[in-house]
């Protein structure tokens, strides 16, 4: 028999926050006239770019983008090995394809569910050229040991950061220890600016070549042309992407960028409250983190435990559906998808870590949209459809 739902409202799994001061600075940029590229751009690139501590920031209208253009930005020859997770989202891996270069998987560690480094060592060839370590929901990779690989054997290293705006390793954000750092702000995001996202990179130099590239390779801040400045020519120096962020988008992070950290410690209260209240569950529940490191609390994952109980993964969605409580899958393994498996011959059975997490994980709302009766919701769901 299926439990009766008592919440009257679906609770949306990564629903935004959205405030009077986002409604401000949007009708402040509509009223100010300038709603594509521009002055918000800049100053959002330059607020996250000193956030984080990189070099150069690039604003871009989603992560995806951020990876294409990086992937592209290394110059490799085409059909170059990349290696990359295989728990990730698909954009990651699609991006490696969309690039001209091979996506090749190394298995994640079942307890950090990030790039394990012993998996990685194993998968390079005299073909790999660069890595895309994941910082999977939030939690840093093992940088030093990834950064030691690339530089044994000469390879580019790009930082899927997508969900990873505050991670840090001893104070250094993630996004900055590889060659470029590709954040995403799509609305279940950490911050979102509904599409959108940010590519960090180490030179100025590299940053205007992306952001040429991101605005059809027309030579720099093509954007003005239109301005009171008066009509400027531009010259195409390479057919590049539609890949520019508009104004209105940036002036939501802006003030998104600024909720950050108050929004952080809510998640981390949401986060210790689950670990607390969900510990005698047939879950298998986050890893602690080790000392000097800072998740960004993206996502809090569970597996079912299937030593402990019957009830399967599945039967975990529907049981919360049911009882008005959204819910992720993050994620199946990328390599049992169709496309990965005929173009690239994976199979089931090749990185049995990520098939295991794939199979068993679901992931609990956790945004600062969460309210306290919502999480003590959620924990009485999971309750009455695992005991
Ligand atoms: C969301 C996400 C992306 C892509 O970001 P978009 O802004 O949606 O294009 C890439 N990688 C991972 C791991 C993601 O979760």
């Amino acid at each position: 028999m299926s439990p009766r739902p008592w919440r009257d409202r679906y609770l949306v799994f990564g629903a935004p926050s959205f405030g009077a001061e986002e409604r401000a600075a949007l009708i402040a940029c509509l009223d100010s006239g300038w709603v594509g590229s521009g002055p918000r751009v800049a100053e959002l690139e330059e607020r996250f770019r000193a956030r984080v501590g990189a070099e150069a920031a690039v604003a871009v209208n989603s992560g995806t983008a951020a990876l294409h253009l990086a992937l592209l930005e290394l110059r490799l020859e085409p059909g170059s090995e990349v290696i990359t997770t295989p728990m990730t989202f698909c954009a990651t891996a699609n991006a490696i394809v969309h690039a001209g270069l091979r996506p090749v998987f190394a298995d994640c560690d079942r307890a950090t569910q990030n790039l394990d480094p012993e998996a990685l060592a194993r998968a390079i060839t005299p073909r790999t050229r660069a890595i895309v370590p994941v910082h999977f929901a939030g939690r840093p990779c093992e940088m030093d040991a990834i950064g030691a690989l690339a530089g044994a054997h000469d390879l580019r290293v790009v930082e899927d950061c997508a969900h990873a705006i505050e991670a840090t390793i001893e104070g250094r954000h993630c996004g900055t220890f590889g060659d470029f750092g590709c954040f995403s702000f799509y609305v279940t995001k950490n911050m979102t600016t509904v599409e959108g996202g940010m590519l960090t990179a180490r030179t100025k130099e590299a940053a205007a070549r992306l952001k040429r590239r991101a605005l059809h390779g027309m030579s720099a801040d093509a954007w003005r042309r239109f301005s009171d400045e008066g009509y400027v020519h531009y010259s195409v120096e390479e057919p590049g992407f539609k890949y520019n962020l508009t104004d209105l988008a940036a002036a939501l992070g802006i003030v998104q960028l600024g909720h950050l950290e108050a929004w952080w410690q809510r998640r981390r209260e949401l986060w210790e409250r689950y670990l607390r209240e969900l510990a005698d569950l047939p879950l298998v529940l986050p890893a602690p983190f080790p000392c000097g490191v800072r998740h960004a609390l993206h996502l809090f994952t569970c597996m079912v435990d299937d030593a402990r109980t019957r009830i399967s993964r599945d039967d975990v969605l529907r049981g919360l559906h049911a009882l008005r409580i959204g819910a992720g899958v993050h994620y199946t393994a990328l390599h049992l998808h169709p496309y990965y498996q005929k173009r690239f011959g994976y199979r089931r059975g090749d990185f049995p870590n990520a098939e295991w997490i794939g199979d068993r994980t679901f992931s609990i709302p956790l945004s600062p949209a969460v309210s306290d009766e919502d999480a003590a919701d959620v924990v009485r769901a999971l309750r009455t459809i695992l005991s």
